[in-house]
């Protein structure tokens, strides 16, 4: 299968279905940026953070923010939540016997993550854990090598995950890695996800900054400022 890349905000993003993305990412090595708005503003004033997420192997869209901003450049694509996506790699590790690894979040968050998958998935093999406040990636990095796990899910918030992966894909030249931002600490039990409804509606995004209004700060100005320079891209011609 090939990608078909879209480019938004001078950004690589994969234009795949859900099924479509598992596949490719069964049968490629590398790197998995789930992009979302907040993503896009720093790599739009990061060159080198839009350098990772244009070199990463598969981009998805991870949200109603990025989907929008696809549909105003006039491309029917549907969002994939970054967690959805990673919980069905997990899963396609599970019936392939194939190892996972899982970095990042606190200590007792990513133990209980681990223990939680491992129920879920009673053929699961995680054979590598380590939570996300380290300072020594050479340490974590040769741990990793030792066990050689097939994917390996990245939990440091972005974009300290986007930067350790990028690290860690030329030492494990075998591994997926994915960027999961707060996935562990839902599957901890630790963080409820929004109710199905507000998930369908593409309204996640309220749901956690009414529940959590800390969050206000990171989505405000950012969002509707990211529609207003789409909007821009779309209608006013570069140089203007
Ligand atoms: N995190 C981490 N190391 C750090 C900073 C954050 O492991 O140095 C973890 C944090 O505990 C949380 C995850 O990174 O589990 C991502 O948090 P965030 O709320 O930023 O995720 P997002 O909103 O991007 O999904």
């Amino acid at each position: 299968m090939e990608r078909k890349v879209l480019k938004l905000q001078g950004l690589n993003i994969d234009s795949f279905t859900f099924d479509q993305a598992i596949e490719y990412a069964n049968n490629i090595s590398g790197q998995v940026v789930t992009i979302n708005p907040e993503m896009i503003d720093n790599a739009v004033k990061n060159p080198d953070f839009a350098e990772i997420i244009n070199n990463a192997e598969l981009v998805i869209p991870d949200g109603i923010g990025v989907e929008l901003g696809l549909r105003i450049l006039g491309y029917n694509v549907k969002r994939i939540a970054g967690i959805e996506f990673s919980h069905k790699m997990i899963e396609e590790c599970a019936k392939s016997n194939q190892s996972v690894a899982l970095i990042g979040a606190k200590p007792e968050i990513v133990e209980k993550a681990k223990e939680n998958l491992m129920k879920e998935f009673l053929s699961l093999y995680i054979t590598y854990i380590h939570d996300g406040y380290f300072k020594d990636d050479e340490k974590v990095l040769e741990e990793l090598k030792i066990r050689q796990p097939r994917l390996v899910l990245c939990a440091l918030g972005s974009p300290k995950q986007e930067e350790f992966i990028l690290k860690a894909k030329s030492i494990l030249t075998n591994a997926l890695f994915i960027g999961v931002g707060g996935s562990f600490d839902v599957w901890s039990g630790e963080v409820k996800r929004a109710p199905e409804i507000y998930q369908k509606l593409g309204l996640e995004w309220l749901y956690r900054t009414v529940m959590d209004p800390k969050r206000f700060k990171r989505i405000f100005p950012t969002l509707p400022l990211f529609v207003l320079k789409v909007l821009k891209e779309r209608f006013i011609p570069k140089g203007v």
